[in-house]
């Protein structure tokens, strides 16, 4: 999510989204029951929308095209809702045969929910399972013992391995956590022994969020905490400037709540994409 040129000014920022997630228990969850296949980004801005418009039920989304494929029909009048969708390109560097691909993000307005529309019966949506151990191995990430001597400790990540106290207080919690330093890229910076007593970095704030992305949607023990931190966090960091994370924190804290959603779900037949 680099590119925001194409951003109207209607369309919430990642980063107030963001906020909006943290201070309301349950929107997490709710656009995750109704939005799952998109990105966590597009589940959030999609639920919004809904809200918005006050009498729009959350629920499937899909394209105009895609809803006719699944026999039913966009009624009359109907407004789409915006997502945010990546399109490839291609690019040559000036004096150069050489082309770069590259993937910018545009804002359209083509995803009408199920209640918009008409006809045909849809089958029942399944949300798919989530399971820890099948998260860590489809992102190569080691669950290692823990060795830590210092019993406060809750969990540490270090390169592309994690370990959680066994006696943690909220094991998921700290392991969505933990993830999230890794697929971050804040592991291979420095090592990280998470204590009760957490330095207020921008880091342990982007991790937070992570897990609270996660930990919500996917029903696992630890959201209250993770709420309490980053709003402690919020009101208490010094450049706090209203606006909460800075938007290149919250798209990156999107992206990683991303993969470990997906990763570790169960197959199933559904792969829709922002694409159709
Ligand atoms: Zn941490």
């Amino acid at each position: 999510m680099e590119n925001h040129a194409n951003q109207s000014p209607s369309i919430p920022k990642w980063s107030a989204l963001l906020i909006e997630a943290v201070t309301k228990p349950g929107l997490i969850m709710k656009a995750y029951s109704a939005f799952h296949p998109y990105s966590v980004g597009n589940q959030i801005l999609a639920l919004v929308q809904c809200q918005m418009r006050g009498d729009l039920q959350p629920g499937p989304i899909n394209t105009y095209l895609k809803w006719k494929e699944l026999g039913r029909f966009v009624k009359r009048g109907e407004r789409a809702l915006t997502l945010c969708m990546p399109i490839t390109g291609k690019r040559r560097e000036e004096n150069s045969d050489e082309e770069h691909t590259f993937t910018s993000f545009v804002y359209k307005a083509r995803w009408f929910t199920l209640s918009q529309t008409d006809g045909q019966e849809l089958e029942p949506i399944t949300i798919p399972e989530w399971d820890a151990e099948r998260a860590l191995a489809a992102l190569s990430i080691e669950r290692i013992p823990f060795d830590h001597t210092d019993g406060n400790i809750q969990g540490f990540a270090k390169q592309r391995q994690v370990a959680i106290n066994p006696l943690a207080q909220l094991p998921f919690k700290t392991l969505c956590h933990e993830l999230g330093h890794v697929i971050l890229g804040h592991s291979t910076e420095i090592d990280f022994a998470d204590g009760e007593a957490t330095p207020r970095n921008l880091r342990e704030v982007e991790a937070e969020a992570v897990a609270l992305l996660c930990c919500e949607a996917l029903d696992l023990e630890g959201t209250a905490y993770c709420r309490g931190y980053i709003q402690n966090w919020l009101y208490r960091v010094t450049d706090y400037n209203g606006q909460g994370l800075p938007e290149k924190s919250a798209q990156k804290v999107y992206h990683a709540a991303d993969q470990i959603r997906r990763a570790g779900r169960l197959p199933t037949t559904e792969n829709a994409s922002e694409k159709r």
